[in-house]
C-alpha cells in the first residue's frame, strides 16, 4: 500500500461531515460492548496463523508474475481446499503496470456457506513489493522485500481463520480473497518521473475483483475488513481514516469485536492516517470496508517497504490480537 491517498482524500473528505466527535465513537464501542455473545467464538491459534507467514516468506519474494509468488499461490489453494472451504476460485487476468509491463494477476477467493442471505469479505494481499522503496542505498533498494508482514502477514490470519471455519461453521457467509498485484504501485523512491492517477496504480487486483465480482447469486458481502501489516511487534491499530469515511459502523462494530476479545490495547479507538489499500476498491464499489493496518505516529512500521520486513519482526502476539478480532466479529454475525 502507499501512504497517502490525495485523489481520494480530497473528494471524500473536502466540505463533508465525514468526522464526528471522539466522543461519539467511545459511546458507540462502549454500547456494542454490552452485547450478550449469541454464540461460541473459536481460538484464534496465534502459531498456526505465524507458520503461514513462515510458508508464505520461504518461497521468496511473490513477486506478481514470479515462481515464487505462483508457487505461494499454488500452495494457499491447496490448504483452502484441505481446510474444506465449500468453494476455492481463482480468478486471472492481465494489468498493465505503471512502468507499462503487462503483469498476469490471480486473485484467490475462499468461500465458506455460499448460500447464506448475508455474507462478508475479509481480504490480504498475498503478492510482495518488487522494490525496497526505504533503503537508502540503491542496491538494495531495487531488490524485492520478503513482505513478511506488508503481505504475508495478512493472508497468515486468514489461512487460520480458513481452518476454523472448516471446524466451525459460521452462521453468515464468508469470502476469505487473496488479492494479487496489490503493492506494484508506483513512487517517487522507486522512479523519479511522475505517473498519472499514480494512486491508481496500487491495488490491481483488488481493483480488478471489484469490477468483477466472481457471485454466481445477487448477494454481495453486506461488508469486508482488509487485514496488512497485522503482525509487527508491538503493532497498534488505529481507525483508518477512509474506512471511517466509508465504513464507520464497521470500524466501530470491528473494535467492539477486539475490545470483547480483549484486544483493546491494540486496536486504539482514535483516528490514524489515511492509506491507499485495497479497501480504497472495495469502499468504491459499494462494500463498506475497514482496512486494519498498522499506524504509528508519522506513518507505518519502521520495517515498512524496507529489507527489514522478514520473519524476525513478525510477532505471533499480533497475529493473535488481530485474528482472535476477526473471529469475534465473525461469529457474532
Ligand atoms: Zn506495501
Amino acid at each position: 500500500m502507499s501512504r497517502l491517498v490525495y485523489a481520494i482524500i480530497a473528494t471524500a473528505l473536502c466540505g463533508c461531515s465525514a468526522t464526528s466527535g471522539s466522543t461519539s465513537t467511545a459511546d458507540a464501542v462502549a454500547q456494542d460492548d454490552t452485547l450478550v455473545h449469541a454464540v461460541s467464538t473459536p481460538v484464534f491459534d496465534a502459531d498456526s496463523a505465524y507458520s503461514h507467514v513462515a510458508r508464505q516468506v520461504a518461497f521468496g519474494p511473490r513477486v506478481p508474475g514470479s515462481d515464487a509468488n505462483r508457487l505461494c499461490r499454488e500452495y494457499l489453494v491447496g490448504e483452502f481446499k484441505a481446510y474444506g472451504a465449500d468453494t476455492v476460485l481463482t480468478q486471472s487476468f492481465e494489468a498493465t503496470a505503471w512502468d507499462g509491463k503487462r503483469l498476469p494477476l490471480v486473485n484467490i477467493m475462499a468461500s465458506y456457506n455460499p448460500d447464506a442471505a448475508k455474507r462478508i469479505v475479509i481480504a490480504a494481499h498475498y503478492d510482495t513489493r518488487p522494490w525496497a522503496d526505504n533503503e537508502a542505498d540503491p542496491q538494495s533498494r531495487f531488490k524485492p522485500i520478503d513482505g513478511a508482514n506488508d503481505g504475508a502477514s495478512g493472508v497468515g490470519v486468514i489461512m487460520e481463520l480458513a481452518r476454523l471455519m472448516g471446524m466451525q461453521s459460521p452462521r453468515v457467509g464468508v469470502d476469505l480473497l487473496l488479492v494479487d498485484g496489490e503493492d506494484y504501485g508506483w513512487s517517487e523512491e522507486i522512479a523519479d518521473i511522475p505517473v498519472k492517477d499514480s494512486d491508481e496504480t496500487w491495488c490491481l487486483g483488488s481493483r480488478y475483483w471489484a469490477k468483477n465480482m466472481p457471485y454466481k447469486s445477487a448477494v454481495r458481502p453486506a461488508y469486508g475488513v482488509v487485514l496488512d501489516m497485522v503482525g509487527g511487534t508491538d503493532a497498534r491499530f488505529h481507525r483508518e481514516i477512509l474506512s471511517d469515511y466509508f465504513a464507520r459502523d464497521i470500524v466501530d462494530k470491528l473494535w467492539a469485536a477486539a475490545a470483547r476479545a480483549g484486544a483493546s490495547d491494540r486496536f486504539v479507538n482514535q483516528p490514524g492516517s489515511s492509506v491507499n489499500d485495497d479497501h480504497i476498491p472495495l469502499n468504491q464499489a459499494g462494500i463498506p470496508t475497514v482496512d486494519v493496518i498498522e499506524y504509528r505516529q508519522g506513518g507505518f512500521s519502521p520495517t515498512w517497504h524496507t529489507h527489514a520486513d522478514n520473519l524476525a519482526n513478525i510477532d505471533p502476539a499480533t497475529l493473535g490480537a488481530v485474528g482472535q478480532a476477526i473471529c469475534e466479529l465473525i461469529y457474532n454475525e
